[in-house]
């Protein structure tokens, strides 16, 4: 049986003389010598293309063998002295593998032990240090048969005109950075869940003209922390988009982006966000809630947005709130929305109560309040921007709970709305 990790030799009778942690591979078997049966392991490195034989029987003083679960042990063995400090191993292996050597301590009868088989040269493939990164930068080079090494860390595929995901790369749990810029991606396949380490996704120079709602599932959303998608048609974001709770970066410039959604200012993680050459006229209220280390919001249509009311004559004919399930969920929201009891309801409705708007008067809005929109200086949401627009103040939207709050606005919008910024600090 095969086990590979990475090796460091100390040499017991040399305090001191450490050997350097190097990528391993134990070949654990049983060789015919006379009439009997015994068990070894090779140890086989690049250094040590032969292989370091140790035997087993009465051989092993102590296993250390503690910190198993995180994929680490020492084997301190009698002659030669040495301790085996083996780390990074894949958790099960080494389990196996300790398991067998307990059997041989055990002095179990070889023949019985099913997982011992003869001792063979290990392949060139088995002692070299695992792939972690490939780049595949045209069609041709695309490994169509040999496929992804399952160690790969980061994978770069560039200009191969890709339609769709290739289901392997989906197997990749050791993949932080999947790079699949200048493809044609129009989606991505629904379950992510394989991608167990995924932190990084470029999806830029592609086709998509919707956000892609499968990066919004449960563990996959959780994991992501860099999302660049530049240079595709997107019109709008989910407004679950806050699912990303540890986003850092979003990219989306270059697409065409009429609205961001209510709920954006609880993505609190965010720090740089580029939404460069776009179609926005105007952004959420929340928005102003976040605090960026770089923010590009230039390339858009700001300026098209009049300060003022969207539309005076709709709302002096019509009470708000004027639904029953408006007036619930502003209650819920004010009571408490991180209540157990709310767990049981559908996730639609949960994400509608987690993203209310609020009014400057401090009351939630959920599907009715009273649109409107003011301007704000950028620059204090950040103090790092590239940022060209001719200092023009960011549109915001905004809106008013009620007819009181209404009435208040229209009696002096800019002194109300400044009521409304005290109040929420
Ligand atoms: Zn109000």
């Amino acid at each position: 049986m095969l086990l590979k990790c990475d090796l460091v030799v100390l040499n017991r009778s040399a305090p001191g003389m450490e050997s350097r942690k190097c990528h391993s591979t134990f070949m654990l078997g049983k060789e015919k010598k006379k009439d009997k049966h015994e068990v070894f392991f090779t140890i086989y490195s690049a250094k040590s293309k032969s292989g370091t034989k140790y035997k087993v029987h009465d051989n092993i003083l102590k296993v250390h063998n503690r910190f198993a679960r995180e994929g680490k042990c020492t084997l301190s063995m009698k002659t030669p002295p040495h301790d085996l400090a083996i780390s990074k191993a894949d958790v099960n292996a080494l389990k196996k593998f300790l398991h067998v050597l307990k059997l041989v301590f055990n002095k179990e009868e070889i023949s019985n032990i099913s997982e011992l088989e003869n001792i063979l040269k290990v392949k060139k493939c088995d002692i070299e240090k695992p792939k972690v990164k490939m780049q595949v930068l045209s069609r041709k080079e695309y490994p169509l048969k040999n496929g992804f090494p399952s160690t790969l860390e980061t994978l770069i595929i560039n200009g191969c005109v890709l339609q769709r995901l290739d289901a392997r790369i989906l197997k990749l749990s050791a993949l932080t950075i999947l790079d699949l810029s200048e493809n044609k991606l129009k989606t991505l396949p629904e379950c992510l869940d394989g991608l167990k380490s995924l932190r990084c996704l470029n999806l830029s120079n592609n086709d998509f003209d919707c956000f892609p709602c499968c990066l919004l599932r449960s563990e996959t959303a959780d994991r992501i922390h860099i999302l660049e998608m530049n240079f595709n048609k997107i019109s709008y974001l989910p407004n679950n988009i806050v699912r990303l709770k540890n986003l850092h970066t979003l990219k989306i410039k270059d697409n065409h982006l009429v609205s961001i959604p209510h709920s954006f200012g609880n993505m609190k993680s965010l720090q740089r966000l580029e939404l460069t050459n776009n179609m926005l006229q105007c952004l959420p209220w929340s928005f102003l809630k976040l605090k960026f280390d770089f923010l590009d919001i230039s390339g858009n249509a700001f300026g098209e947005m009049n300060v003022g009311l969207l539309d005076e004559k709709y709302h002096k004919e019509l009470p708000v709130p004027s639904t029953l399930f408006e007036i619930c969920c502003r209650k819920i929201i004010q009571t408490d929305t991180k209540s157990k009891d709310l767990q049981r309801l559908p996730t639609l409705l949960k994400d509608i109560l987690r993203s209310p708007k609020y009014c400057p008067c401090g009351m939630p809005c959920v599907n009715e309040g009273i649109p409107y929109v003011f301007s704000y200086d950028v620059s204090r949401l950040t103090h790092a921007m590239s940022y060209s627009m001719e200092r023009d103040h960011l549109k915001i939207l905004n809106y008013l709970c009620s007819m009181k709050c209404y009435q208040s606005y229209c009696k002096d919008p800019v002194l109300f709305q400044r009521r409304g910024f005290l109040k929420r600090k």
